[in-house]
């Protein structure tokens, strides 16, 4: 394996900038990976070869010509399928919109490219990003590099299984109610949902608009840092874009220190339904917080235990409403339009022939639920869990300054084992959910390998919304001192591929 493939964002970025290799280089590096490995881990979708080379040229000529280079100038990265890509296909793992070119750039697709990030391709993902297993794709599975007949987590594994698979250092993921997260966790890799309105969701095909949110995924927390800087900040074409200052996530990330720190373990999250070595590794990480001068205390947040409900109400209904734009008539698939039939006929053909089956149970629990007689018993009621839910958020943040817990129950499973059992699928974001409704800001880290499985579990840090530089600072800490006490990052730990 070439080295410069392991390297992490921030190392490869100074070793461009220094000229000890060229952004080309690393480019071809990493496709040269893609085309050893992705067949087996089928990470991306798309891959732009041309256009990957064609920005990193102009890296390396802007360095030629003397000009100054940005912290992440030619590194490459992963972008899930959800952004709009202008000139390259985005599909969101559907059939629905296979083939569709979009005409423009998503706001986080501009600021890479502004920021000189050398986009690789698109990554494969659950179709419109409902799922925790990426095996609602329409165009296949993910595997999970650390055991390819596992899951890489979802709805973005192929962002996930791209850091893991050292095919990319950097990754851009979308969660709504773990989709960042949970793949981080089962992948060894780190992964952060900022708070909802600090990155833009301008050309993120929406989902459920009042959760979506896009974040950076990378192999450290420094990496992850870079990466939210480059993409976050206000966006006028985003009406919940947050019209405040990106938090300090990149010093926080330097400076890593929980010394002081008050940290909240949520009670809530444990017990039956865990693996028993998620379990184990995550109090292994509360005691070395502590050892490491955090103030431990247990907090408890009821209403946590009605987030899943709650989520599964709400999403499904403002996506019952979002995806009512793909009728066949604007863009996207057409299916059964011969001249003789109607528009209507048209559209329920294309809809019946493009939308897998989690996407269309969604559409149709959404629509019910939202139906008049059924608002205020379904989707009212949801409303109001969530408002609770942002209370013991509120409440617990007067006694601690970060919450922590495991970020999913379990390791990552076998592909196939829930695919059939949508109730088995949603208890994977169990512990994502909450800060998803309550707009906090949340990061998944490694924190070793389950004993049993020898497989990674996650740690999820949460943190109020606009502190999310408290996640850097200790995710940060954390992490350096598990390297310290492994010798090395865990993904030093996965089987070669
Ligand atoms: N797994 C959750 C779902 O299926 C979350 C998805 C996401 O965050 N995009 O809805």
């Amino acid at each position: 394996m070439n080295d410069l493939i392991r390297w992490t964002a921030s190392r490869t970025a100074a070793a461009i900038a220094s000229g000890e290799v060229s952004a080309v280089e690393v480019t071809r590096a990493h496709l040269d990976r893609i085309g050893a490995v992705d067949e087996k881990v089928h990470a991306f979708l798309h891959v732009d070869a041309e256009g990957a080379l064609a920005a990193a040229e102009r890296v390396d000529a802007k360095r030629a010509a003397g000009e100054e280079l940005g912290p992440l100038a030619g590194v490459p990265l992963a972008l899930k399928d959800v952004f709009t890509t202008r000139g390259v296909p985005t599909t969101c793992g559907s059939k629905m919109l296979q083939g569709w070119i979009p005409p423009y750039d998503a706001t986080v697709t501009r600021r890479l490219k502004d920021a000189d990030v050398v986009i690789l391709g698109k990554t494969n993902m659950d179709e419109f990003a409902m799922g925790s297993s990426t095996e609602n794709s329409a165009y296949g599975p993910t595997g999970n590099p650390w055991d390819l007949a596992r899951i890489p987590g979802g709805s973005g594994g192929g962002s996930a299984a791209a850091l893991a698979a050292f095919e990319a250092p950097l990754a851009i993921g979308t969660d709504t109610g773990g989709s960042i997260r949970q793949p981080a966790a089962v992948t060894g890799t780190v992964g952060v949902k900022p708070t909802y309105g600090g990155v833009s969701r301008y050309g993120l095909v929406a989902f459920s608009s009042s959760l979506d949110q896009g974040g950076p995924c990378a192999r450290t927390v420094l990496d992850t840092a870079l990466l939210h800087e480059a993409i976050a900040g206000h966006d006028p074409m985003d009406s919940t874009s947050i019209d405040a200052p990106v938090p300090p996530v990149v010093e926080a990330a330097r400076a890593g220190d929980v010394r002081g720190l008050r940290v909240g373990v949520v009670k809530e999250f444990g017990g039956e339904g865990y693996q028993a070595g998620v379990e184990q590794r995550f109090h292994e990480a509360v005691e070395l917080l502590s050892s490491l001068g955090a103030e431990v205390v247990e907090v408890s947040c009821p209403s946590f235990t009605s987030a899943l409900p709650a989520y599964y109400l709400i999403a499904p209904s403002e996506c019952s409403s979002n995806l009512a734009r793909f009728d066949a008539m604007k863009y996207g698939l057409r299916v059964g339009d011969d001249g003789t039939r109607s528009a209507e006929e048209v559209t329920a053909l294309t809809r019946a022939a493009g939308f897998g089956p989690e996407v269309k149970r969604r559409i149709i629990l959404g629509t019910y639920a939202l139906s008049s007689g059924y608002y205020d018993a379904y989707y009212g009621q949801a409303q109001k869990v969530r408002t609770l839910i942002a209370r013991d958020f509120a409440a617990a943040y007067e006694r601690v300054d970060v919450l922590v817990s495991p970020t999913t129950p379990t390791t990552a499973f076998p592909i196939g084992e829930r695919a059939d059992d949508p109730m088995a699928m949603y208890l994977a974001d169990l512990c994502t959910i909450p800060s998803n409704l309550a707009g906090n800001a949340a990061m998944s880290l490694p924190c070793g390998l389950a004993p049993e499985d020898n497989l990674p579990v996650g740690l999820q840090i949460i943190a109020p919304a606009m502190a999310d530089d408290r996640l850097y600072r200790v995710g940060a800490a954390v992490e350096a001192a598990f390297v310290d006490r492994w010798g090395h990052p865990l993904l030093d730990e996965a089987p070669a591929l």
